[in-house]
């Protein structure tokens, strides 16, 4: 798995605050995704935490429940695939899924009580 150098995961805020983590649900959800991409014969690369401009204002990576995942070197088809597969494992758990131009959103924003498991784990 590589991290794009400007990537922050940890200790640095996209918004002002000087103490924000990637949150645990996300290094989950990486290593999904990095066990789906190998599966395909791709190694993970992620391309955006905490850091960086987004264009929705209350980004999910700002609080660290967000990541983004290259898919520049994937064909359409094999995107579908992945998210298909992403969304079979990770979307009963509370992640939702996006497909962006050379990426693919990730975050974690649980929508019922049932799908908060993981902060009982954790
Ligand atoms: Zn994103």
């Amino acid at each position: 798995m590589r991290i794009k150098s400007d990537v922050i995961l940890d200790g640095v805020a996209g918004n002002g605050s000087a103490d924000k983590h990637l949150q645990p649900q996300i290094y989950y959800a990486i290593g999904v995704a990095r066990a789906i991409y190998r599966r395909y014969g791709y190694g993970l690369t992620v391309t955006s935490g905490l850091e960086g401009k987004h264009s929705v204002v209350n980004s999910k990576h700002y609080d660290g429940l967000a990541v983004d995942i290259r898919t520049k070197k994937l064909v359409s088809v094999e995107i579908q695939r992945i998210v298909t597969d992403l969304k079979t494992i990770l979307d009963k758990e509370g992640f939702d899924m996006r497909i962006e131009p050379n990426h693919i959103h990730i975050e974690y924003d649980p929508k019922t009580d049932d799908t908060k498991w993981i902060e009982r784990v954790i």
